[in-house]
């Protein structure tokens, strides 16, 4: 090893050791600083103790929880709409006037619907009964030809009311679906009101709403897949009247998602786009 190379090792140490000198130099001062934190803390500030808010909500009351803004809805539900039976009806979305069930038996004798929800129809009946609450189908299938003299029927109501025919063609229709926008020529939906009812003479008026058999269901069909398919709050959406006795079948899943999150089934579609 020359001079040159002698210099340059020893002046390579210097560095080294310089650099090893500051670092640890700052090392003792950060360690220190640390040391030295605890000590600089004001003693009077202490973490103030966790305490539970009091009970605010009425305990008699249930407590009812705000939907979200963005409802986690199951994929496969959504993936499912359009098909069997989350088929949407109403003036925008019409069915094939030659459109039927492929199957469709009775539910009490009297009046059919698709035959896959028979049992469940019958056993939601069954459930209602043991309640004390008899309920009556009034009815269900209706395939398009009935549904025609229906509401020519109703058409010709309110021109006996005084209303010229366009008037009374747009009155009729918030009642009674043209030929292919109403949900009974699914065979998804019925009208169901009480023997009672019909017992005491009445019909299909909103006053039902108040009836024992209209509360039952209004509470309950959805444990069936059954929805209350034209709800008070809804007609700007749904564009038909308020229709306490007008259920339609759309599957547990989706009407427990309808009812919980209250509602109408155009707002179910809307929500899975
Ligand atoms: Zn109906």
């Amino acid at each position: 090893m020359n001079l040159k190379q002698k210099r340059m090792a020893v002046l390579v140490f210097i560095i080294i050791a310089l650099a090893l000198g500051s670092f640890s130099v700052f090392n003792l001062v950060k360690g220190r600083l640390n040391n030295v934190e605890p000590q600089i803390e004001d003693p009077s500030i202490v973490e103030p103790p966790v305490v539970e808010p009091p009970e605010t909500e009425d305990p008699d009351l249930p407590s009812q929880e705000e939907p979200d803004e963005d409802p986690p809805i199951e994929i496969d539900e959504c993936f499912l709409l359009g098909l069997w039976p989350l088929i949407l009806v109403n003036q925008d979305n019409p069915l094939p006037l030659s459109y039927e069930p492929i199957a469709m038996s009775s539910v009490d004798g009297y009046y059919e619907l698709d035959a896959e929800i028979v049992p469940i129809t019958q056993e939601m009946i069954a459930e209602a009964y043991g309640q004390g609450i008899h309920l009556r189908l009034v009815s269900a299938f209706r395939d398009s030809g009935l549904q025609s003299y229906l509401y020519n029927a109703e058409v010709e109501y309110f021109i006996g009311q005084g209303y010229d025919q366009e008037e009374a063609e747009v009155e009729a229709a918030k009642w009674v679906a043209l030929p292919g926008q109403s949900e009974h020529q699914t065979g998804l939906a019925a009208d169901i009101v009480s023997y009672d009812w019909l017992a005491a003479g009445k019909g299909l008026t909103v006053d039902f709403a108040e009836d024992p058999a209209a509360i039952w269901l209004k509470t309950n069909a959805h444990n069936f897949g059954f929805i209350l398919r034209y709800p008070e709050d809804k007609t700007d959406i749904t564009g038909i009247s308020f229709e306490p006795w007008h259920y339609r079948y759309v599957g547990k899943e989706a009407a427990k998602i309808i009812y919980e999150y209250d509602w109408c089934l155009e707002e179910f579609f809307e929500h899975c786009k």
